[in-house]
């Protein structure tokens, strides 16, 4: 589409015949919060628009941020996320039984932030990984060897300079937020081994069509993927996906086994997804179009709801000041009138105030100590275990929960 003479071309295929979707409003940044001092200085925001593209149906958004801006305060550490390190270490295990991985074999993980994934392979397997964040330090003091740079060609170049090629590259929850993402497969298809194997594991765009899981549209997440543009994308790099599993993680993800063309058998899998998601309308315009009119009520729906119960005097807190909290809260337009506080388990936001809506961001304990009436989860792929640990915690007031209707349990 045009855009004021700028043309806005596909993430994956570069058609211009890109469908916008719904419009999210202008955001802050939001992984940038704000110090109580810097309240009153104005602030970027940045456009947050979702489109599909009309011949490969990559689901995406438009505008990207410039990658030095978006993760220069970037905390997130895999360690944080209880559900990874069972879930790396049943997925390595699987990976060295099923391609028969041994010592002398490479195992690369890109994006491989505090290595939880990379130690999970032990002795058994020689292990690299490739990120260029500070996170990185915690993998380094590990012992993991790690290079801190982005990953492009000239990275794999590097890295065959000193090893041999790659029987297994892994890329989890992070091949969505590559902006670019040619150079990166580029390093890919020049890294891995001709019968190695590339595996990522993505958020599925089903469950945001769904579920209406909006919150997972921010600017650090760039693509929403689904089988058939992942097929187009590896195949303009001679790989073809031979495997797929859904799994739990982030609330509904997909695990994407890719090798060179004709390598593999391709798996029944890998055709029984593709029939799911045609038949939930991922590949037909119409389901955007009524996913857009649903976007719109959700929010009016939320929105009447919290103010009916500020309207009576109740208390509501927010629940995670993340990436996902940021776009519910910046979407729906809740302010500080609306929501008193917003708990996070990240010391680095607490004391600080929340991107674009200002809302304070204090500790999880002040939930547990203020007891608020209700208590609005602001991550809805993670909603059950997020509830299961505050109820745990002692927490009695109502939990509010977003979708297509919010619910009060
Ligand atoms: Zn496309």
């Amino acid at each position: 589409m045009n855009m004021g003479g700028m043309t806005m071309n596909c993430q994956i295929c570069s058609s211009e015949e890109l469908i916008h979707v719904a419009s999210l409003g202008h955001h802050a940044l939001p992984d940038v919060f704000v110090t109580p001092d810097e309240a009153a200085e104005p602030f970027t925001v940045y456009p947050l628009d979702f489109y599909v593209c009309g011949k490969c149906w990559l689901a995406q958004i438009g505008y990207r941020v410039d990658p030095a801006l978006l993760f220069r305060d970037f905390v997130y550490t895999t360690e944080s996320n209880p559900a990874s390190k069972p879930h790396f270490e049943r997925l390595v295990k699987s990976l060295v039984e099923r391609f028969q991985l041994g010592r002398q074999d490479l195992a690369v993980d890109l994006a491989s932030n505090d290595g939880t994934l990379l130690e999970q392979y032990g002795e058994d397997v020689r292990v690299l990984g490739v990120d260029p964040s500070s996170t990185t330090s915690r993998a380094i003091a590990k012992g993991l060897p790690t290079i801190v740079d982005f990953f492009t060609e000239a990275t794999a170049k590097q890295i065959l300079a000193t090893y041999q090629p790659a029987k297994v590259i892994t890329t989890m929850n992070a091949f969505a937020h590559i902006k670019e993402l040619d150079a990166f497969m580029d390093g890919v298809v020049t890294l891995l081994a001709e019968d190695g194997v590339f595996v990522t594991e993505s958020h599925h765009l089903q469950n945001v069509i769904a579920k209406m899981q909006y919150d997972l549209i921010h600017h650090e997440h760039l693509r929403f993927y689904s089988l058939k543009p992942l097929m187009v994308l590896f195949d303009r790099y001679g790989l073809e996906i031979f495997d797929v599993e859904e799994t739990e993680t982030q609330g509904g993800s997909i695990l994407v086994y890719a090798g060179r063309a004709g390598v593999r058998p391709v798996s029944a899998n890998v055709g029984r997804l593709l029939a799911q998601e045609t038949a939930a309308g991922l590949y037909a315009i119409d389901t955007y179009e009524a996913w857009a009119a649903r976007l719109v009520q959700s929010k009016q729906r939320l929105m009447s709801l919290l103010y009916e119960l500020k309207s009576q005097g109740a208390s509501i807190a927010g629940i995670g000041a993340s990436a996902k909290g940021n776009t519910i809260v910046n979407y729906c337009g809740i302010r500080p009138d609306v929501l008193d506080y917003i708990t996070d388990g990240s010391e680095l936001k607490q004391g600080k105030l929340a991107p674009g809506s200002l809302i304070p961001v204090t500790a999880d304990q002040e939930l547990l100590d203020r007891q608020p009436e209700y208590a609005l989860v602001l991550t809805s792929n993670l909603k059950d275990i997020i509830i299961r640990k505050l109820r745990g915690k002692g927490y009695q007031g109502k939990f509010i929960v977003t979708g297509d209707v919010p619910s009060v349990e």
